[in-house]
């Protein structure tokens, strides 16, 4: 390559017309449409330039240098948003011109094109893309997880700020487009402009939601430009009453920080609508996981080959951003003074204790689940009654293994797992020779300078490898943050029962107190403990029925009978967080049974039932699930 070399413009405008669209041949084959295309630099790279195409897989960057080419591809699906900055006025020194390299990250300062304090002189526009990428296990063990990587793109090809602006806005509304899951015609026309609402329970888990939120998520939320109100729980009840009487439909969705308590709060509070089917069918409900118990979260990661330890608020917070959502169960429960709707477990016995009983020891996290499971393993109890359930129409090929080739199961979910930067060497572990290209975790890429048509080479590029992440303040008009003192009307809210009626799916299986259906099963004894899930996780570390899916129509029924030894107990607690827990071969104390519908009957009056981890009056309980009747965000891309 020449010194200086001719810059061959790949923009599309130039051939096929505004945003007309070429084919290119992707990796695997299948012809991609390019959208927009342009050539860039980078400082620290001699004698090379990136040809970056966008493309609906997502940003692909060919790298060609010294007579060889590397391309790589940040995928769309790895690509929370982009926005479109200024160069910031620098105090004493001086301001650089649309000429003058690119500084390095810790030096490049950006703003907003309508802040006070924009650099007049620097007339190239920056459109910063913010993407996670999925880094897979790699031979050396290590697990998937997600890296933050930012790609810079400076135009200045112009000589004025508004034309640069404008190629950098091409780019912008076309990323967005394609985020959505649309083809971008670019035009102008505005993607979803709904806010989030957030919900947060300052006191789930430790205590730390309202930190983590400022300090994890909303960062991400200001990267992806998606705006939100964040309202703060004042107590428990308030977000249920909050979502039964607000106007849910000028949401986008909503996302509960917090722990599946809040979630259920939601939940509940939308089927006390009598528009829940509309509300549940439009308003699709996330969860970033800040509680003691996250079963659900640790379930849609499951589920999906998200990556979840050891950053679940980080793929928690991509996929609530992402913006999709997938269809989920939720099991109409019934006791003898109330109904409510459930969507993780209904549990009597061993577990339910577990949950209620440890709840002094909150301040220590979800140790506390473990310290209260050997504290209750030395100090047995069983409880007497009788347990009913209608069968799923399941093939279990083994039977106490619960491996149950389900019927209902047909429905397949796409594992999102992918390389993004997707080298085909090392596969995305990123330390092999091919990838040592330039595509650091930090990219910054310019136009040649609209003043110098032959950018000075050498010191006009420059590849940042600092990890530190630096956030832009939002604008107020955009984000909305409502602290406590300005939701202060909400402050009346008050659960009160008289008021609220449960809608929601009428029952069809007999009342609580008739007698359950002859096709029902049922058996009356001495139980340690009788738990049904229908998520796959019941705790970040609980992975209770590992066959279940969000959608799939089955409650999964364990049981454990009196009678079961001690070390079968220590094992069955023990292969909980693997999901072991279950005897290979059948027992006839531990065993899992997919249902559709169960009914318990304790015959004492103490002891604990939960719902959803929560206590609720002991006593007669049922349950029977309704398939698919809520949406959950979900990670998935298409
Ligand atoms: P965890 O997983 O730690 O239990 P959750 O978010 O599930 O955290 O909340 C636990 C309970 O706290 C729920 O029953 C919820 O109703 C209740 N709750 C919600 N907001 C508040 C609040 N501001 N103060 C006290 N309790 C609250
Ligand atoms: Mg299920």
């Amino acid at each position: 390559m020449s010194e200086n070399p001719k810059i061959e413009k790949l923009r599309l405008d130039d051939d096929d017309g505004e945003f007309g669209a070429r084919q290119q041949k992707p990796d695997d084959g299948k012809p991609a449409t390019v959208y927009l295309a342009e050539t860039f630099y980078i400082t620290t790279k001699k004698n090379s330039q990136f040809e970056v195409k966008l493309t609906e897989r997502g940003i692909c960057l060919r790298k060609e240098s010294n007579g060889s080419a590397k391309e790589q591809v940040i995928y769309m699906k790895d690509i929370i948003g982009c926005r479109c900055l200024r160069s910031k006025r620098k105090g004493q020194v001086g301001s650089p011109c649309a000429c003058s390299s690119m500084p390095g990250p810790a030096q490049l300062k950006v703003v907003d094109e309508h802040s006070a304090d924009l650099d007049e002189s620097d007339v190239s526009a920056y459109l910063y893309i913010y993407a996670y990428i999925l880094k897979k296990a790699g031979r050396r063990g290590r697990g998937s997880r997600r890296e933050r990587t930012t790609l810079t793109l400076r135009f200045r090809s112009f000589d004025c700020y508004e034309d640069n602006n404008r190629e950098a806005q091409k780019w912008r509304t076309a990323i967005k487009q394609l985020i959505n899951g649309e083809s971008p015609d670019l035009s102008p026309k505005l993607i979803e402009q709904r806010r989030m609402l957030i919900l947060l329970n300052p006191k789930s888990g430790s205590g730390k939601a309202r930190e983590v939120f400022q300090q994890r998520v909303a960062p991400m939320f200001a990267e992806a430009e998606i705006a939100y109100d964040l309202h703060v729980t004042k107590r428990a009840f308030f977000a249920r009453e909050f979502v039964r009487t607000k106007d849910v439909y000028t949401w986008r969705g909503i996302v509960v920080v917090g722990g599946d308590g809040l979630f259920w709060e939601v939940i509940n509070g939308l089927l006390e609508r009598s528009d829940w089917q509309h509300a549940l069918d439009q308003i699709p409900i996330g969860i970033i996981p800040c509680g003691s118990g996250n079963g659900l979260a640790k379930t849609i990661a499951h589920v999906y080959g998200e990556p979840y330890e050891p950053k679940p608020i980080l793929g928690s917070t991509l996929t609530v951003l992402r913006g999709r959502s997938v269809p989920m169960d939720l099991v109409r429960v019934e006791t003898r003074s109330e109904i409510m709707f459930s969507f993780l477990s209904v549990g009597w016995g061993l577990i339910a204790d577990i949950d209620i009983e440890s709840e002094p020891l909150r301040p220590i996290g979800p140790q506390r689940f473990t310290v209260w499971s050997l504290h209750r393993l030395i100090s047995l109890r069983t409880y007497h009654g009788r347990i009913s359930y209608a069968l799923a129409n399941c093939e279990l090929s083994n039977h106490n293994s619960g491996v149950a080739t389900n019927k209902l199961n047909a429905l397949k979910h796409s594992i999102s797992c992918n390389t993004a930067l997707d080298c085909p060497e090392c596969h995305g572990e990123g330390d092999c020779e091919t990838c040592d290209t330039g595509f650091g975790d930090i990219l910054s890429l310019e136009t040649t300078s609209g003043t110098n048509s032959f950018r000075p080479r050498g010191d006009s590029w420059y590849s940042a490898t600092s990890r530190r992440s630096t956030y832009f303040s939002a604008s107020e008009s955009v984000y909305q943050s409502i602290n406590d003192k300005h939701s202060e009307p909400d402050s009346s809210f008050k659960y009160d029962k008289s008021t609220a009626q449960m809608f929601g799916p009428a029952s069809t299986i007999p009342a609580l107190t008739a007698p359950v259906p002859s096709t029902w099963k049922s058996e009356e004894g001495e139980f340690v403990l009788v738990h049904t899930a229908y998520q796959t996780h019941l705790g970040s570390d609980c992975f209770f029925a590992p066959h279940s899916k969000l959608n799939d129509g089955i409650i999964w029924l364990v049981i454990i009978r009196a009678g079961v030894s001690r070390s079968q107990l220590l094992s069955f607690l023990l292969g909980l967080s693997s999901g072991t827990h279950i005897p290979e071969t059948k027992s006839p104390f531990i065993e899992i049974i997919p249902v559709t519908a169960f009914r318990f009957e304790p015959s004492g009056t103490q002891g604990n039932i939960t719902v959803d981890g929560e206590s609720v009056e002991y006593g007669p309980i049922q349950g029977e699930v309704f398939p698919g009747i809520s949406r959950v965000m979900a990670p998935v891309f298409s």
